[in-house]
């Protein structure tokens, strides 16, 4: 049968869209530009504030990183060649290695472990995690087994007894003329109880509001619901902690808090401790939380998340896949927040813009070799996303960092405009959150609004989208809203934003600032 013609690839997600004007074919991009072709055919420019939900810090076809894509293909580089000895990936892991350490100043190495997208670098966080946690898991087992094969031996050989304390603590009646077969039954009653501890499922914490990925893994530590309830049986689930609610945090690890018997000699005796079970396996959390809304961890938090996960020796994974890359003024928004992790992962704009590439950087303490080997894909470190990669880093940390010093002046430049539109509209703007490059502007709630339009479209969750259709069509602007928190626009520019650019962008959204204050929803009905 012919196809031609048939809207084939997500043809749902199109029509909705097609319903917003946002429907639009994009036919050329350089730098925060991208171009459409008008009904004539012509060139129409649009400004790119979304920046590829921030894949794109150096814009969109940076020059340099267009020359190192065609150097590679001209010059023949071979791109797959799965299992053999990859340099690029080596020196990007070398030149993150560096960087970490600088900005964390963490006292040792950190590995890295490649990957292909966002979502599947979090995988590899995940999947690392647990089995760090059953490799402590495993240890735990065999000692608390050798212990009690221990304690069996002094019972049967005389050198120990078990007092009527420790069969009362497991809720057992004593044996004084048969040590083997009470032996036995203490034995199976720890046994038994132990079992049951160590088949608990792992648990991974992270934050409510958090966006962690929407593969079966990740997307259980996705906090929207749409995206992961229908999949909640295809992996473990994760326990949100109220955002930046100190308090919250050691209350949840101590409810999830399960513990083992162990059985001990003791001057003779036979006695039972408990020991904690390793059931923690991570703590995922975005620095800044970028679909939740562009909301910032607080350093109460973060310093609360540290002390207590420290602790519990549950490591930290800090996904910077959206706030890392230098976009907030540092290479990871995380160190400007005093926040450290023992793994981090980055994605997006890792690739310049134009190679898929993510990376999982895991502390050498931590790290498992096996890992190694069970974890692979055939994409993974290539050549090709590899040396765009280690380019886009290059050119980031070239002239001392300038790139970082200028993400921080552009972005302080931006935000500065955008507080001034809400100082003039206080009705309209909630508020203005982010650094750097990452802002985000909060509308206030328009469910109450005179326009019954206004109204309904915020009511059915879809307030950012139309305000994204009539910046797109009315102002040339591209926009969207954040991914759970619609009435939050995310501005996620390139590092190259010009003033003139900000000019437009102050023109754009106190237009629609004042489409709002008027509730003249006329306006929002695109062509
Ligand atoms: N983590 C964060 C913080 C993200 O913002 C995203 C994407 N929005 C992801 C993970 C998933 O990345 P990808 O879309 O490349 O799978």
């Amino acid at each position: 049968m012919d196809s031609q013609g048939k809207e084939l690839a997500e043809p749902h997600l199109g029509s909705l869209f097609a319903g917003f004007g946002l429907d639009v074919e994009y036919t050329r991009a350089s730098g925060n530009s991208l171009y459409r072709l008008d009904e004539r055919g012509a060139e129409v420019e649009v400004l790119d504030a979304t920046g590829g939900y921030g894949s794109l810090i150096l814009g969109h076809h940076r020059p340099e990183l267009v020359a190192e894509a065609k150097r590679l293909l001209d010059a023949g580089t071979p791109i797959h060649a799965q299992f053999s000895r990859r340099a690029e990936a080596n020196e990007v892991a070398a030149l993150l290695n560096t960087i970490v350490r600088r900005e964390t100043g963490a006292a040792e190495d950190f590995t890295s472990i490649f990957a292909n997208s966002g979502a599947e670098a979090i995988e590899v966080a995940l999947k690392h995690a647990e089995l760090e946690r059953v490799v402590k898991l495993t240890a735990l087992r065999d000692e608390i087994a050798a212990d009690l094969d221990r304690a069996r031996a002094a019972v049967l050989d005389g050198a120990a007894v078990v007092p009527e304390e420790t069969w009362a603590l497991l809720g057992l009646a004593g044996d004084d003329w048969d040590p083997a077969g009470g032996f036995d039954r203490l034995a199976a009653k720890v046994t038994s109880v132990n079992e049951a501890a160590f088949a608990a499922p792992p648990v991974f914490l992270t934050v409510e509001g958090s966006f962690h990925g929407k593969l079966a893994g990740s997307v259980q530590l996705t906090h929207n619901e749409n995206f992961r309830l229908p999949f909640r049986a295809l992996a473990a689930q994760a326990r949100f902690i109220p955002f930046n609610d100190p308090g919250a945090i050691g209350k949840a690890v101590d409810e999830e808090r399960v513990t083992a018997l162990h059985l001990t000699v003791r001057d003779g005796a036979v006695t039972v401790g408990e020991r904690v079970v390793p059931t923690l396996a991570a703590f995922v959390v975005e620095p800044i939380l970028g679909e939740g809304g562009i909301r910032e961890i607080s350093p109460e938090f973060a310093r609360e998340a540290q002390r207590v996960f420290a602790e519990a020796g549950c490591p930290i994974v800090l996904d910077e896949i959206q706030s890392g890359m230098g976009r907030t003024g540092s290479f990871f928004a995380s160190s400007g927040i005093g926040l450290r992790g023992d793994y981090y992962a980055l994605a997006k704009s890792l690739g310049g813009g134009i190679a898929k590439v993510s990376v999982v950087l895991l502390r050498v303490s931590r790290y498992q070799k096996a890992f190694e080997y069970v974890h692979s894909s055939t994409f993974a470190k290539d050549s090709f996303s590899s040396s765009l990669a280690l380019k886009t880093l290059r050119l980031l940390e070239a002239e001392d960092g300038a790139a970082y010093r200028r993400a921080a002046e552009r972005g302080a430049a931006l935000a500065a405009m955008l507080e001034r539109v809400r100082e003039d509209f206080p009705e309209v703007v909630r508020e203005v959150r982010g650094r750097g490059l990452m802002l985000g502007v909060e509308f206030r709630s328009q469910s109450d609004a005179v326009s019954g339009f206004i109204r309904a479209k915020y009511r059915e969750g879809v307030f950012g989208w139309v305000a994204s259709g009539y910046l797109l069509w009315e102002h040339g602007i591209r926009i969207a809203p954040t991914a759970s928190a619609s009435s939050t626009l995310r501005l996620e520019p390139s590092l190259y934003l010009t003033d003139a650019e900000i000019g437009r962008l102050d023109a754009a959204l106190r237009a629609l600032c004042s489409v709002l204050r008027n509730q003249d929803a006329l306006h929002l009905l695109h062509p």
